[in-house]
């Protein structure tokens, strides 16, 4: 991967690049499992109802499973489905040798209870991490077969993080925000690379200062641009997880992410952009974690599919 000196100060990482890489590593991984072992991995992504969002991130996880080799399999379920009917699929999914990994894009129809949802997908088929025992196993640093299937978004991060930094023990690290899909998975990786880790919500009081104690600043917030330049610590690494479409005048809009880009790139060591930071890291992790639950699933060592 290539990352970027700016002018001011901070290398951009480019996730964009990295991710492009990693999704070339698992394609290679397929390609080993169907020679070796005759087996192809299968994805399967079930989306009930019509969200735009929803259909445009399932749409591109369907093409970029294929195009890494694997099966991928799409469910269109109509946005009446009731919880019976999502939990009915999800146990035939769970039953299905063929299928490695399972996702229930979210968000979910209202008569329908997310949690309840992914209690019910088999947690070595979760591949995006979501369930309490991979949420567990997270916690506990359950490793070989018992280790998590991790977060994809967080996972993505922290890929990133090693690549630019190597080894991050002792270094502290702020999360702001605490979501179970990004903040908290976020702080338990930082936590099992032994950093010193400080997790800040909208109740942490003097958040600026918070930050500015930071090697690593990880906003995971969803509020366009309220990370400042004056929040980060001269030389720190800073991941903007955030994806925030704003007003760009001119009936157009852009995206943006949770830190104010151009005053942070004057500060920051190194700082990942939006777009082209964080956010292409997140397909490439579901395809790597689905790799890694069809390797479980036959007793094989998953790849190591971290080197960038
Ligand atoms: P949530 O809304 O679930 O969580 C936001 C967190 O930010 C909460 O913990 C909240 O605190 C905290 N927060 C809100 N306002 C403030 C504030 N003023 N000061 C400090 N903390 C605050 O969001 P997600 O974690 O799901 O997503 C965060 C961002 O990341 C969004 O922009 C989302 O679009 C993006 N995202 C990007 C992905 C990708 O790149 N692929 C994937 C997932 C998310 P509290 O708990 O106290 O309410």
């Amino acid at each position: 991967m290539s990352d970027t000196a700016v002018s001011a100060a901070a290398t951009v990482i480019n996730g964009k690049a990295f991710a492009q890489g990693l999704r070339g590593r698992v394609g290679s991984a397929v390609e080993v499992l169907k020679r070796d072992h005759g087996l192809t991995p299968g994805l399967a992504v079930v989306l009930v109802g019509e969200d735009p969002a929803s259909q445009v991130y399932v749409r591109s996880k369907g093409k970029q499973t294929v195009e890494a080799g694997m099966n991928s399999y799409e469910h269109r379920l109509p946005e009446t489905t009731s919880q019976d009917a999502l939990l009915a699929k999800v146990a035939e999914l769970n039953a299905d040798p063929a299928v490695h990994g399972i996702l229930v894009q979210l968000p979910l129809p209202a008569q329908i209870d997310a949690q309840t949802v992914i209690a019910a997908i088999d947690p070595n088929k979760d591949v995006d991490g979501f369930h309490v025992i991979n949420a567990g196993r997270l916690m506990t640093g359950a490793t070989g077969a018992a280790a998590p299937l991790v977060p994809c978004t967080p996972l993505g991060c922290l890929m990133l993080l090693k690549h630019h930094l190597g080894n991050l023990s002792g270094l502290d690290a702020v999360v702001v925000g605490r979501s179970n899909i990004v903040g908290k998975p976020m702080g338990q990786l930082l936590l099992a690379e032994s950093c010193t880790v400080t997790t800040a919500h909208s109740r942490t009081r003097d958040l600026p200062a918070v930050c500015r104690r930071a090697d690593i600043l990880v906003a995971a917030v969803g509020r366009p641009e309220m990370i400042r330049g004056d929040w980060v610590k001269p030389g720190a690494t800073v991941i903007d997880v955030g994806i925030n479409r704003i007003d760009a005048g001119g009936g157009k809009t852009r995206l943006v992410g949770d830190v104010a880009y151009d005053e942070a790139a004057a500060v920051a060591g190194a700082i990942t952009p939006v777009p082209g930071g964080v956010g292409p890291m997140t397909i490439a992790c579901l395809l790597a974690n689905t790799v890694t639950a069809a390797c479980r699933a036959q007793g094989l060592t998953p790849p190591d599919l971290n080197a960038g």
